[in-house]
């Protein structure tokens, strides 16, 4: 993939998180709630993941707070193809769009029985150019795929140096801090042992982790540090008005110590 070489002049490349990732499960299933992130240098501004369709009011408010629209984006990320990442790829389909050639090629093939990457997902993605990208594929100076297989077969993440240390941008292959801290993503489908490999392959690299499902967080000796933002509580569960039941607190308002 070609990109303009490195100038002195540019500053080095930078991470923001337009959506905050959390790893919310309930009886009736997960609320999909992953980070979405945007990496800049010079004038390139490439997203990573780009969330389910509920949150697609929240992605266009967080991108026009930067004063961006959907068409100042011009690549876009797809760590893997589960619905929750995948979603709102349709608002960008002028931008290049960057898969593993395994997440993408599994596309034409999935089924109704799978739940995460339903058949149509295919459509979400059918105006748009899908560039195939492994690791190791720069896709901006000091901006790089990286081969994170094992939560799914295609999982890819971005290696970013920063000025302040390497950022990794990985999807579900690292959900969360506790994933890191335990050496193996939530959700295996791929293998255990690659999935275990990923997540060797992140402490031994990142200064920073942008995870799947939780706040980014600083890396020390291969462990998670510190988170790099303030816990953001999401709406309280409204009183019941039949019953009048007492508002409770929404389990992830709840005061809990940092995994
Ligand atoms: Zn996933």
């Amino acid at each position: 993939m070609q990109f303009t070489a490195a100038r002195a002049d540019v500053p080095a490349p930078t991470v923001d998180t337009l959506l905050m990732g959390y790893g919310l499960f309930s009886a009736q299933g997960s609320a999909g709630l992953c980070g979405v992130y945007l990496v800049r240098h010079g004038s390139r501004r490439i997203l990573f993941d780009c969330g389910h369709v509920g949150r697609r009011k929240a992605l266009l408010r967080s991108l026009a707070r930067r004063k961006l629209g959907i068409r100042d984006i011009d690549t876009l990320v797809l760590s893997h193809a589960h619905w929750d990442h995948i979603q709102n790829a349709d608002l960008f389909p002028h931008a290049d769009i960057l898969m593993h050639p395994q997440e993408h090629g599994r596309l034409a093939a999935t089924s109704t029985a799978d739940p995460v990457t339903p058949p149509w997902t295919s459509a979400v993605l059918e105006r748009s150019a899908v560039r195939r990208v492994t690791d190791g594929c720069a896709i901006a100076p000091g901006v790089r795929v990286i081969g994170l297989p094992g939560h799914t077969a295609g999982s890819i993440g971005l290696c970013v140096d920063t000025e302040q240390g390497v950022a990794l941008l990985t999807g579900d292959a690292v959900s969360s801090a506790k994933a890191l801290r335990e050496g193996l993503c939530t959700v295996v489908t791929a293998g255990r042992d690659a999935a275990a490999r990923s997540v060797r392959r992140v402490r031994a690299r990142a200064s920073l982790v942008y995870p799947g499902h939780d706040r980014p967080f600083t890396v020390t000796d291969g462990e998670p540090d510190r988170y790099l933002l303030p816990r953001a509580d999401l709406v309280a569960t409204p009183p019941d008005p039949l019953t009048a039941e007492p508002e409770r607190a929404h389990p992830c308002t709840r005061k809990e110590p940092v995994r």
